[in-house]
């Protein structure tokens, strides 16, 4: 089988996003993921989605009628309204209620993509349900779910090779929905014993050493977050508090990344029973439980 990288870019896109189109030995053309640009270089008409993030799934706007396989939960994600309300819901649970308004208009222009792909996917494409199963998939694709960067991340295995889409990315900057799920989806990826090369959803493949340090260096970042965090909060204390506390000062796009991810530590820190979140007030308030 050979792979080859297609990397694209679209804004407010920072790193450009990698798509991959699978030749297989009896000559099928496979592709992961359709990437950032709406009219992508190059398609096949078979995609496997890893998750529902915009950037992986904008090429199926302008790609070929094609057979695309999803999860359902992937596919229900993709949904303009939807994805509007979970970055209002990000803003004024970590930022706070005056911060939505100035940034409403753009937010709508941005989710109206995903109503793009939606109707993508509805009109042009053939949708196919995906979900984990220990018997090889049609194709012999092996497929692991995997949360953490966000809720319906799948990931593809297939003999040595493994898609992962946005679980690694260089230089373990992940953003996060679900801390302690992305360590056990990192868990999942290192126990597959058959892989050699690891492609991200954003650069170049990468070998199991080279995935081995990319996720010691995540964890660390992550171990530091988390410290910074539980330093706060004894005495309780504000989202936007402890969002200016552990990533300093950031702009645009990246304070939006920055918020969505601190959420991703305090669900994790919520469902192990941690912390009391306050979520009646505008930011959110958080402390350790008693
Ligand atoms: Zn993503």
């Amino acid at each position: 089988m050979s792979v080859e990288t297609i990397s694209t870019s679209y804004p407010p896109l920072i790193d450009p996003a990698s798509y991959y189109i699978l030749l297989l030995t009896d000559g099928t053309k496979i592709q992961i993921d359709a990437g950032a640009n709406p009219n992508p270089p190059k398609t096949a008409n078979t995609v496997l989605a890893t998750h529902w993030h915009w950037d992986h799934l904008y090429g199926l706007v302008g790609a070929p009628p094609s057979k695309v396989y999803i999860s359902k939960n992937s596919f229900q994600l993709v949904n303009g309204q939807l994805a509007l309300s979970r970055m209002q819901n990000v803003i004024k649970a970590v930022i706070g209620e005056h911060a939505w308004e100035p940034v409403k208009e753009a937010a709508e222009a941005f989710a109206s993509r995903y109503d793009e792909i939606r109707d993508a996917l509805q009109s042009k494409h053939e949708v196919i349900f995906l979900e984990e199963s220990e018997d090889p998939l049609p194709l012999g694709f092996k497929v692991l779910t995997c949360p953490g960067h966000s809720d319906d991340h799948l990931c593809y295995l297939k003999d040595t090779h493994i898609f992962v889409g946005d679980n690694v990315v260089y230089p373990g900057a992940v953003s996060l929905t679900h801390l302690l799920k992305y360590r056990e989806t990192i868990a999942k990826i290192l126990a597959e014993p058959n892989w050699k090369t690891l492609y991200p959803g954003h650069g170049k493949p990468i070998g199991r050493q080279e995935t081995l340090k990319w996720f010691l260096r995540t964890y660390k970042s992550k171990e530091k977050r988390m410290c910074r965090l539980s330093l706060l909060l004894g005495k309780g204390v504000k989202l936007i508090e402890a969002l200016n506390h552990i990533y300093g000062k950031l702009d645009g796009i990246l304070y939006y990344v920055a918020a969505r991810s601190l959420l991703g530590y305090i669900r994790a820190l919520e469902d192990v029973g941690l912390v009391e979140v306050d979520k009646s007030v505008s930011p959110w308030k958080i402390k350790l439980k008693d």
